[in-house]
């Protein structure tokens, strides 16, 4: 019995270890399996499924990141319009594809425009005084305040103004249109010629703002919510206020400041009675621009040394 007790004790230990081994060499195995899910990824299954997400995955990331960074430098572009200071910029161009060519100077929060030779080659001293003040403003001799950003354009009209300089057939577009009736206020498809410039039967255009230099422009004074423009002509030696039928306001207030510096007469008493349709002026008044004609005193003369003075003035206005 005892040695049988031995024996079966014996037999019992052995088969526990037996056991305990396999269950151990078990419990690895089954460790081993556990752990193998880790890598269970790298099966071709796992592995195929994986690896289309990922280029899936760039495919459609890339062209997300694309218009973005498209969309990026243009919105630069419109968030900073401001071109170099001085130097020319296009904002459109004539009948003929001359360019409306600008000019920049200051970086105020109030937005000014000058503009000359509306009325082309037949008024081409307006664009020789805007281009010296230009010149001024690129020496230093006028400084534009801090609160002003102040436009220039020269040429309005580039078709009239190169095709027939200092010639009465300079006064239209290359339509024939006269640029300053091609505006909305108070426009006509004709209008008397009593009183107004009668050497051309020039046109106001088929409808307002048919012409690429006024759209140009209108653009460009919206665009720039501009607070006071300037339109060179000759040779009336006065200034006329947008507005209609009575000048506004702001528009008054300026024009008189402007005579006072310049002693070209406001209001126009030498006004020979001409019918204004669709002018430039009036409707920069109704878009709430205080705006002005400025007539010089000849078709010859650039008036600097008067308009020096009137620039200044022009700086200086407040609302
Ligand atoms: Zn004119």
């Amino acid at each position: 019995m005892k040695r049988s007790f031995t024996n079966n004790t014996k037999y019992l230990l052995f088969g526990f270890l037996i056991g305990a081994v396999i269950f151990a060499l078990g419990f690895a195995v089954f460790k081993f399996l556990q752990n193998k899910p880790a890598p269970i990824p790298l099966t071709s299954a796992t592995g195929t499924a994986t690896a289309p997400l990922p280029s899936a995955l760039t495919f459609t990331v890339t062209p997300v990141f694309a218009p973005t960074e498209t969309a990026t430098p243009t919105l630069a572009v419109t968030s900073t319009p401001l071109p170099p200071e001085g130097e020319a910029f296009s904002i459109g161009q004539s009948v003929q594809e001359k360019s409306l060519d600008m000019y920049r100077f200051g970086n105020g929060p109030i937005v000014r425009v000058i503009i000359g030779a509306i009325h082309g080659g037949y008024e081409s001293n307006t664009a020789t005084l805007v281009y010296l003040l230009r010149d001024d403003l690129r020496n230093g001799s006028i400084v534009v305040p801090e609160e002003i950003t102040l436009y220039l354009l020269p040429v309005f009209n580039p078709d009239g103004f190169y095709n027939f300089l200092n010639q009465p057939e300079g006064r239209g577009n290359a339509h024939g249109v006269d640029i300053n009736r091609n505006w909305s206020v108070l426009w006509q498809p004709d209008w008397d010629r009593t009183g107004c410039f009668n050497y051309l039967r020039l046109t106001a255009g088929e409808q307002p703002f048919s012409e690429p230099e006024v759209i140009a422009l209108r653009d460009f004074l919206l665009a720039n919510k501009v607070d006071a423009l300037i339109s060179y002509h000759s040779a009336m030696s006065a200034i006329f206020a947008g507005g209609q039928p009575e000048p506004d306001p702001a528009s008054d207030s300026l024009a008189r400041a402007l005579s006072a510096a310049s002693l070209y007469l406001y209001p126009p008493v030498n006004d020979p009675g001409c019918q204004y349709t669709g002018q430039l002026i009036d409707w920069a008044a109704a878009q709430g621009i205080a705006a002005v004609d400025v007539e010089l005193t000849d078709h010859e003369s650039n008036d600097i040394l008067i308009n020096r003075k009137l620039l200044e003035a022009f700086l200086a206005w407040r609302r």
